[in-house]
Parts: structure tokens; C-alpha cells; sequence
């Protein structure tokens, strides 16, 4: 097998990560993205980056089989996704990233040995997330299924499809559940931004306009965990490299409300801000946190960089492309 990767949603966040990691590592990259180049968050040149819309099997007279060819490892990325309130207002967009999915693994089952797929934390039934003070959700409770409506259903379908495609093909597919990933060169505005990236923004913005106040969705009780987009690159190799081929979680424990997720952003700023929930905002469930023990197990470690020690990294960067 040759030592080429192909990274699908390389222009995005975790994906740029990923390309710039494997590139280090001394691998061969190529990276997909529908984006046109110059929209890409990172771009590297050492990689061979390519624009793709990976809904569609063809492009020009190319296969998705040609563009996978001898590729040993190939990374799922790809999707059309957001925070809480693009999930919840685009499902139908969110699911029609199944067909990246199809694709890639239609194609990777005849020409690849390695297929790792970015799953998510919003398959997991919504009745164990009710409560603020939630158990940590291990891997055995996305099922019975109900996951977060569209977007869930699609990454929880995939996930089943990877199982089958290692069943009855043979391709060694890989599966990870992210927990709210954050670090800088991801999405900070325009709709799709999670909460941290959200928080940092807000609050700069705050600084930046001596407008001293912050609007949070919800009551700012309910809770999550984050995890750093350094640990989730370190473990997406462990689990790729790894023999567990069932999904796992890869996400940190350490949970924190959003209120406490905004008093870190305000202590980095040093700055204090009149809040003003909108109580009518999308908030998704009530508490989420990844139960790491699976992940320990295999691996002997689990992402543990610090939310306040991340959330400054974050911070610092949408400051420098705010104040640009
Ligand atoms: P992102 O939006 O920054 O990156 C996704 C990339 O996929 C984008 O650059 C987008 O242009 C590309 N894409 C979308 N549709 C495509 C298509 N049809 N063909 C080719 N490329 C296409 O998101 P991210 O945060 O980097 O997330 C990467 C993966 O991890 C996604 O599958 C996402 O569902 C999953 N995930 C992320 C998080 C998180 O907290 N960031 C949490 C859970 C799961």
C-alpha cells in the first residue's frame, strides 16, 4: 500500500488540521473539498488540493474511484453542517451528506484499506441528554435510536453503512464521534459556528465596540464538553491506526455549562458583560458530555487539554482575523 492519504472536507476545520498533521508525518496528501480553493481555511501547497462536490460520483470525465486510487488511508470529512441553529433549520441540506458517504465508500471499498468516517456526538438518543447534570454518554447509548432529527439520522446511518461496507466488503473502516471540536481556523460567523467559536466572537465583538453585553441561547444552564482540535487530530490517527472498528467517542469529559463556557471567554477578554438570553434560541439537548472509558481502553489516553487553555488559543485567533 502506498503512503497517500485522501482528506474529503479538507478546506474545512478539522480537515485543514488533518492535512497539515499527515503532511508532517511524512505521508502524500490529497485533499477534496466542494469549496473553491480560495474559501479553503488552510491551504497548503505541499498537498494536491482538489474541488470537488463528493454528492457527485463524476467529475468532468473523473470517477470518484479514480480520485481515490491508490490511496491507502481515506479520511470522511465531508459534510454540510453547523452549529445548533443551522442543524436545526437546514435537516433536509444536513442529509443529503449521506450521499458523500455512499460514495466514498462505494468507491474506497474497491481501491483503499483504510476509511475513517467523522461521526458525531448528535447520535446519541435524545432521552439520555435531558438533564444538565447528564451521565457522560458512552458508545451503547445511541441505541434504541433517537438521534438529533436530519443531521443525527444521517451520521447515524453512515456510521451503519461503514459497519456493513467492513462486513460484507472487507474495508477496514474506522468510525469516531466528535464532541464539539474547537481551535482556531474554523467557522466563527455567517450561521454555521458552534458555541465556542460563537462565544469568543460575541465577546470580542463586546470588547472591540465597548458594547458591554452578550446575547446566549437558552438559559445558558444547559451543558457540554469541547475538545480541542489537538487532541481530536492526535485521536484521529489512534483510532485510524487502531484495530477497534466500532465507532467511538472522541471528545473531552470535562463539562462546563454555557454560562461558565462564557465566564472563561470574559476572563480571557478581561472584560465583564450584561447577558441577555434568548430563551427562544435553538439549544439543542439539555446536557452532553462523552464518557471516555472506551477511548482509555484502547488507546491508553484521552483528550485532556484544557477548555480554558484551548478557549485562549480560539480567542486569540478570531481576534487576529476580527481586528485584521
Ligand atoms: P467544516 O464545515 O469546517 O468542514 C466540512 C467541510 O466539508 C467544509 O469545508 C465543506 O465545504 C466540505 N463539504 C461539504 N459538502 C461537501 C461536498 N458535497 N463535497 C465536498 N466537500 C464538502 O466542519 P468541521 O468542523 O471541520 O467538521 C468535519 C467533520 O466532523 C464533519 O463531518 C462534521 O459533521 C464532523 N463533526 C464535527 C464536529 C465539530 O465540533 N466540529 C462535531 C461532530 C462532528
Amino acid at each position: 500500500m502506498s503512503d497517500l492519504s485522501v482528506v474529503c472536507g479538507a478546506g474545512g476545520f478539522i480537515g485543514g488540521h488533518l492535512v497539515r498533521s499527515l503532511l508532517e508525518q511524512g505521508k502524500a496528501v490529497r485533499a477534496v473539498d466542494i469549496k473553491p480553493l480560495a474559501e479553503w481555511y488552510q491551504l497548503v501547497d505541499d498537498a494536491e488540493n482538489i474541488c470537488w462536490d463528493l454528492r457527485i460520483p463524476e467529475r468532468h470525465d473523473e470517477s470518484i474511484a479514480e480520485l481515490l486510487w491508490g490511496a491507502s488511508n481515506i479520511y470522511n470529512l465531508a459534510c454540510s453542517m453547523g452549529g445548533i441553529g443551522y442543524i436545526e433549520n437546514n435537516k433536509s441540506d444536513c442529509m443529503m451528506s449521506v450521499l458523500i458517504n455512499t460514495n466514498l465508500l462505494d468507491s474506497a471499498q474497491k481501491t483503499c484499506n483504510r476509511y475513517f468516517f467523522s461521526s458525531t456526538a448528535c447520535v446519541y438518543a435524545a432521552d439520555k441528554q435531558s438533564d444538565p447534570n447528564v451521565t457522560a454518554l458512552k458508545e451503547s447509548d445511541a441505541y434504541p435510536a433517537m438521534p438529533e432529527d436530519g443531521y443525527g439520522w444521517e451520521k447515524l446511518f453512515s456510521e451503519r453503512m461503514c459497519r456493513h461496507f467492513r462486513e460484507d466488503h472487507g474495508l477496514q473502516t474506522r468510525v469516531a464521534r466528535f464532541h464539539n471540536i474547537y481551535g482556531p481556523h474554523g467557522t466563527y460567523d455567517g450561521g454555521r459556528e458552534k458555541a465556542p467559536a460563537a462565544i469568543c466572537r460575541k465577546v470580542i465583538q463586546a470588547k472591540l465596540s465597548g458594547k458591554h453585553e452578550i446575547e446566549i441561547w437558552g438559559d445558558g444552564e444547559q451543558t457540554r464538553s469541547f475538545a480541542y482540535i489537538d487532541d481530536c487530530i492526535r485521536g484521529i490517527h489512534a483510532i485510524t491506526d487502531g484495530d477497534y472498528a466500532d465507532p467511538v467517542n472522541l471528545g473531552s469529559s470535562e463539562m462546563v455549562s454555557i454560562n461558565q463556557l462564557v465566564s472563561i471567554a470574559e476572563e480571557i477578554a478581561g472584560i465583564t458583560l450584561t447577558r441577555r438570553y434568548k430563551l427562544d434560541a435553538p439549544q439543542g439537548v439539555r446536557g452532553r458530555s462523552s464518557d471516555n472509558t472506551l477511548f482509555r481502553s484502547l488507546y491508553g489516553w484521552e483528550p485532556s487539554i484544557k477548555l480554558r487553555d484551548g478557549l485562549e488559543k480560539t480567542y486569540r485567533w478570531i481576534y487576529d482575523e476580527l481586528a485584521r
